[in-house]
């Protein structure tokens, strides 16, 4: 995954930071974090809700079931993703 420069916020104090080892100037915390994107995305699978998330996620939802599991020995299936 691309690590981009900004985004990213302390995890103590919620201040704006430029990275994930970027020391807070607010309150000196080591460790930041990149909030959870606001955009979301539904996979419905078979026509079931399978699981949401960003991009990456609904990645790993479909490798898990398609590569991972190979579809549970299924003949087809049916991957549906939605932009929230
Ligand atoms: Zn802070």
């Amino acid at each position: 995954m691309e690590v981009k420069s900004n985004g990213f916020r302390c995890e103590n104090c919620g201040n704006k930071t430029y990275g994930d080892k970027e020391i807070c100037v607010k309150c000196g915390s080591e460790n930041s974090i990149k909030p959870i994107p606001k955009v979301l995305y539904k996979c419905y699978l078979n026509g079931t809700f399978y699981g949401g998330g960003n991009l990456n996620y609904i990645l790993e939802l479909f490798k898990d079931y398609v590569v991972t599991c190979k579809m549970y020995g299924k003949k087809e299936c049916d991957f549906k993703i939605v932009k929230d």
